[in-house]
């Protein structure tokens, strides 16, 4: 399990609302800095800027949603039955192009093609019951021969 799984719109932390507000309109915002464009996930103050923190810097924006597994693990036994059906998955944390690492599982491929380096997309899945869009990522599609 990924660590939003089984999450409600009602429980995320506000802080990171505008996050998953962004997530339910297929959208993946980071919290970027309006004086250097440096992005943050999860939410937090710029770090180039030691004399003047403020949040009143810093916007949630859309951004390509692309990256690389930078670390993965394959998960071959839950504890949570809910999830049985999704072994084996791959979890990994992903460095997205904007420079933050994103902890999620990527899906749509063999989980043994989950390796260092490869590149990932946003794949937004939502689940209705908890009003909630996971950001799930997925592999790159890469024009092959024909
Ligand atoms: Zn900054």
């Amino acid at each position: 399990m990924a660590w939003y799984d089984g999450v409600t719109l009602a429980e995320v932390d506000h802080e990171i609302l505008p996050f998953w507000e962004g997530l339910k309109r297929h959208e993946f915002l980071l919290f970027r800095c309006k004086r250097c464009a440096a992005c943050y996930w999860p939410a937090a103050y710029c770090r180039n800027h030691d004399d003047s923190p403020s949040l009143d810097e810093m916007e949630w924006v859309p951004t390509s949603g692309r990256g690389r597994v930078h670390a993965s693990v394959v998960v071959h036994q839950v504890a949570d039955q809910a999830y049985a059906d999704e072994l084996p998955y791959a979890l990994a944390i992903v460095e997205l192009e904007e420079g933050p690492v994103f902890p999620t599982r990527v899906i749509d491929c063999d989980v043994a093609a989950v390796r260092i380096g490869l590149p990932v997309e946003v794949a937004y899945r939502d689940v209705p019951a908890n009003d909630i869009t996971l950001p799930l990522f997925r592999p790159i599609p890469t024009p092959g021969p024909r």
